[in-house]
């Protein structure tokens, strides 16, 4: 087992700062979901990460923490996740990504 970032829609979505999108160095791992957390009254869409690409490394962790201050990222054992999104689940159109939440990955 490893660790994986795990964002929390209720924290992000209360915001709009999509900070941690620009800082994480693994190619298309935290990605953007404009619906997340709408059904709950919350206005901005959340940031989430595709667990198999993630490594862990909790670059997203300090940026979400120490610039945006918001503190919604934590590192979760991958088994312990409630739920996760998997990069196989992307498809790449023309000007848009989708993706489908697989839940739970393991479990
Ligand atoms: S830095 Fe934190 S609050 Fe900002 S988009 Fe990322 S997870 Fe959401
Ligand atoms: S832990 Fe590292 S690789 Fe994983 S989402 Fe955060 S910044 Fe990206």
């Amino acid at each position: 087992m490893y660790l994986v970032a795990d964002i929390s829609v209720e924290i992000c979505a209360a915001t709009s700062c999509r900070l941690c999108t620009q800082f994480c160095p693994e190619a298309n791992t935290i990605l953007y979901n404009n619906d997340a957390g709408k059904e709950k009254g919350l206005k901005y869409g959340s940031a989430y990460v595709a667990v198999d690409r993630c490594k862990g490394c909790a670059q997203c962790v300090w940026v979400c923490d120490n610039m945006a201050k918001h503190h919604a990222i934590k590192m979760i054992m991958i088994d312990q996740l409630p739920k996760a999104a998997l990069t196989d689940n992307v498809t790449y159109g023309e000007k848009t990504t989708t993706v489908q939440l697989a839940s739970p990955v393991i479990g």
